[in-house]
Parts: structure tokens; sequence; C-alpha cells
């Protein structure tokens, strides 16, 4: 039987385990990463909790390499026509699939833990640590592009692939922007295959929601190819003139007793 004081430890130990942020969650492998830096990113990855589960349904049949890929609902008819578009031109080379879709931030950390042979800070390079995917979210896919054989630089080689070079092409049309371009200033490794939605613009329906998940990843570290909004000029109303009154001229003196 605990005492009383040794009770109120354990339920004290109890509450700080539930409260403890993602940051720390996601160093459960090794413990190895660095803290949050002040904008909440960790080895340059913005932090991304889970979406909600209702919010997730199956991609299009076929789309998905195995079973069980699944999307954000809101991006699903964009998706769709951008797989329609695909299948019809033959530039891409044959048929558009994904490789990794929808990722709960449990599922992330087996992925993130998989290769122990590298550091978990060298891991982040190429992984996000759970709790700091995109794909968490459900607007995120990578898509299957193959490099050529023989490729010495995997990243080039797949952003050369034809359906890389499709989806740099088209890919914005259908509301989707590359999270991750060679040489960002985030400092995440180069994604060719990986593909946010964020709707072709803000109307669309869910599109507001999407960008308010990315909104800091997006202001600090542009998307390229990237959906840019075309700027709105939004006149105010005019600042009123300060108007100086004009003396009335003086009235013309009448003289009397002339009369015609
Ligand atoms: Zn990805």
């Amino acid at each position: 039987m605990p005492t009383a004081p040794a009770a109120f430890l354990r339920f004290l130990a109890l509450l700080i385990f539930a409260a403890l942020p993602v940051a720390v969650q996601a160093q459960s492998c090794d413990g190895t990463l660095p803290p949050p830096g002040p904008d909440g990113r960790v080895a340059g990855h913005f932090p991304y909790g889970d979406a909600s589960a209702q919010d997730i349904v199956p991609a299009p049949a076929g789309f998905g390499l195995k079973p069980y890929c699944k999307v954000h609902h809101a991006m699903l008819a964009d998706l769709q026509r951008l797989l329609d578009a695909a299948r019809a031109d033959p530039a891409v080379g044959g048929e558009l699939r994904g490789l990794s879709c929808h990722r709960e931030v449990a599922r992330q950390r087996n992925v993130f833990c998989r290769d122990r042979s590298m550091s978990a800070a060298e891991r982040a390079i190429s992984v996000a640590p759970a709790g700091y995917s995109e794909h968490a979210t459900g607007y995120a896919i990578d898509f299957a592009v193959r490099p050529a054989r023989g490729c010495p630089d995997a990243e080039a080689c797949m952003a050369a692939s034809p359906a890389a070079r499709w989806l740099i092409a088209n890919a914005r049309r259908f509301g989707f922007e590359m999270s991750f371009p060679a040489g960002n200033r985030q400092r995440v490794k180069w994604e060719p295959w990986h593909w946010r939605w964020v709707g072709t613009g803000p109307g669309e329906p869910g599109a507001t929601q999407a960008r308010a998940v990315f909104a800091k990843a997006r202001a600090q570290f542009p998307a390229d190819p990237g959906i840019r909004d075309p700027l709105k000029v939004v006149v105010k109303s005019q600042p009123p003139v300060p108007m100086v009154p004009v003396a009335a001229p003086p009235a013309p003196v009448r003289k009397k007793g002339r009369r015609r």
C-alpha cells in the first residue's frame, strides 16, 4: 500500500509524462536529437501533430503501392484530377503511384527508428523525427519516382525521371507544392518526390486549413515549385484632404440714390 506522499509523487510523475512535448518523444530512439529551436524546429523539421482520424480517407483506388495509402479528404478531388491528367499524358512514362501517404506520429517513429546504424541527428537529415513529419497531417504524399539504373545521385536522378519532371511542371495546377526543394534554407534534404497539398487557391474547400497547418513553413521556407497567390491590392478609403477655408469675397457696396 503506497503512502500518501508516494502516491502523490507517482501521480505527479504520470502527469509530467503525459504532458511531455512531442519533441521529447521524438528523441526516444537514442536521445541525441538537438532540442527544438526558437521556431519549434528540430533538425530543420517543423512540428506537426496527428490529423483527426475522421479526416483521413483511402487514396484513390490503385494509387498507393501499399494497400493502406490514405490521405486527408480535402486533397482527394485534386489528387484524383492530378492522376487523371497524368494518366492522359504520355510524358509521365507510366502510371503515377504513391509510395507513402499519411503516416501517424506513432508510425513515423517506427520509420525514424528503423535504421539504428546512424545517429538520430544523422537520420533526421533524411527522415523527419516523430511529431515533425508533414505526413502526419495527411496532406503530404511521396510519389513513387525511380532513378535511372546506376545513378550516382538518387535525388537528382529521381528529379530527372519523367514522372518527377511532369510533377514539377504540373503539380501546382492541382494544389500540390514541393515542400523541400534543392538547396532549401530549411536544411532538410531535397525531396523531389515529396509534395504537400495546399489547394490551388485560398477559396478551395479545405485549403485554408491546410495552409494554416503549413503557415510557418510556407512563410519562412517557400516551396519550389510552390503555390503563390496573386498579390491583392487593397485600396482603402482615401484620407480626407485638409481644406483651407476660403474667405468669402466682400459683398459689393451699393451706392445709394442712384437708380436706373
Ligand atoms: Zn515524404
